[in-house]
């Protein structure tokens, strides 16, 4: 576990020495980013029901809860952005005021609503990823609901090798009320323990449904890791890393650790191509030197990850006979993800779980939604709202950060290991 991984990252046009370069190169910057105006705020709905069971109610720990920013504190703009939704439904050219806001044909994430009286701002910040001791059946639950969504109907119904998968694609039949989802940890494990070795078997299994799997457990190993790193010591009182923690979690399962790897490498590319769009996005913090600072800042990140190939070829995607279909399928199931994140029973959890599948959903629109010409500002002002922007590169700062504290975890590991 001491060792540094090497080799290609399964999935991905790049190695792990290759994305620990990039991490190198732009972990400083993207640190720095996080602290700009534009980035610190984040909009959202906190208290939205769970649209798939009855929820117990929320964790009330203390380290579970969100604090709330002013609104009135924040550029002008952005809350004129909001009346100007009011004018403008994202549903259509009409004006709908009742009609609850659902999504693009292009997204893949369940977008905020402007016209939702209920949203907050929150200053991400004041509000770290960290561990709060939100556990048990309700996260099981969410965790199970979410890899459920890994089993496509399509792809199964083809594979009879996927008898787990058959068995419990039941999410979306209890949603329209048929079956109630089995919850206890077991069920948990053995839906995992089949999703987990179809990365192994490449083919039987197609390249779309591994890149979901991989995506979905890279993003659990990023939260675990944020919990392992920003860990509370029970006995002592004090917040640290927890070196066992991370061993258990992460450590002892290679692939785990090869899965955020592969979301790292995957979001980094969506990035990357959003370059141009970026030298010309209005920023609207309310202060023109700010907006060009921030422009600066996003320009020097992108140019950090120039020095090497491109981490992930979204062309090899989509390619074969049922693409059409596969696409549908892939981008409604990782809406339902974005849903689910309603059902997560502790606040800051579900603050970072939503923050975090949108931006991995803006990454896959950049990827697999546009052709390169309509990634442009110019030409496609509305490829992004603000909040899928922020959402973006907050999901690669989590990112970045775990990897960063899997360095942190190997050098404790190798003092733990070392004769005295
Ligand atoms: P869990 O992490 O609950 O995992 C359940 C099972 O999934 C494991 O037994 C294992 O079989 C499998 N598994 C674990 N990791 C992976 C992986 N990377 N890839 C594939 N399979 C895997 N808690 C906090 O303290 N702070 C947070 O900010 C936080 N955010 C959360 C956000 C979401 C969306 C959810 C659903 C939960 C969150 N939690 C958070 C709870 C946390 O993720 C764990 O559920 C909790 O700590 C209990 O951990 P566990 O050891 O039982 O395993």
């Amino acid at each position: 576990m001491a060792d540094r991984p090497l080799g290609q990252i399964k999935d991905t046009c790049c190695d792990y020495q290759s994305v620990e370069s990039i991490q190198g190169d732009t972990f400083a910057k993207i640190q720095e980013l996080m602290k700009a105006r534009f980035f610190r705020y984040y909009k959202l709905n906190l208290w939205r029901e769970c649209p798939f069971w009855n929820d117990n109610g929320l964790c009330m720990n203390r380290d579970c809860a969100v604090e709330t920013t002013d609104e009135s504190l924040l550029p002008k703009e952005w809350r004129q952005d909001a009346l100007g939704a009011l004018k403008m439904s994202p549903v259509g050219s009409t004006f709908q005021p009742f009609k609850v806001c659902t999504y693009k044909d292009q997204d893949f994430c369940l977008q905020e609503d402007p016209l939702d009286s209920d949203t907050v701002y929150v200053n991400l910040l004041d509000n770290p990823e960290r561990f709060t001791g939100y556990s048990g059946e309700s996260a099981w639950k969410v965790w199970k609901a979410i890899y459920e969504e890994n089993c496509f109907n399509i792809v199964d119904k083809m594979a009879e090798g996927c008898p787990t998968c058959a068995a419990t694609n039941q999410h979306e039949s209890q949603a329209i009320g048929l079956a109630p989802a089995p919850s206890n940890k077991a069920d948990l494990d053995t839906l995992l323990k089949d999703l987990a070795a179809h990365p192994d078997n490449p083919n039987e299994v197609c390249l779309e449904k591994r890149v979901y799997y991989r995506l979905i457990s890279g993003l659990h190993s990023s939260i675990s890791i944020h919990i392992c790193d920003e860990h509370f010591d029970r006995t002592t009182g004090n917040w640290g890393p927890d070196l066992q923690c991370f061993v258990n979690r992460i450590g002892v399962h290679p692939e785990r650790l090869q899965n955020i790897y592969f979301t790292y490498a995957l979001v980094i590319r969506a990035i990357a191509k959003l370059e141009e769009y970026f030298s010309e996005y209005p920023f609207k913090t309310g202060d023109n030197a700010e907006d060009s600072r921030t422009r600066e800042m996003i320009h020097g990140l992108i140019k950090s990850t120039r020095e090497c190939p491109p981490t992930f070829d979204e062309k090899s995607m989509f390619k074969s006979d049922n693409a059409k279909s596969l696409y549908v399928e892939f981008r409604d199931h990782f809406r339902n993800v974005s849903r689910i994140m309603d059902c997560v029973g502790c606040e800051k959890c579900r603050l970072w779980g939503k923050i975090q599948t949108t931006g991995l959903g803006a990454a896959l629109k950049v990827l697999f939604a546009y052709e390169e010409q309509s990634l442009k500002y110019s030409t496609n002002p509305s490829l992004l709202q603000r909040g899928e922007i922020v959402a973006l590169f907050n999901t690669f700062n989590r990112l970045s950060e775990s990897l960063e504290a899997i360095q942190k975890f190997r050098r404790l590991y190798s003092d733990r290991i070392a004769p005295p």
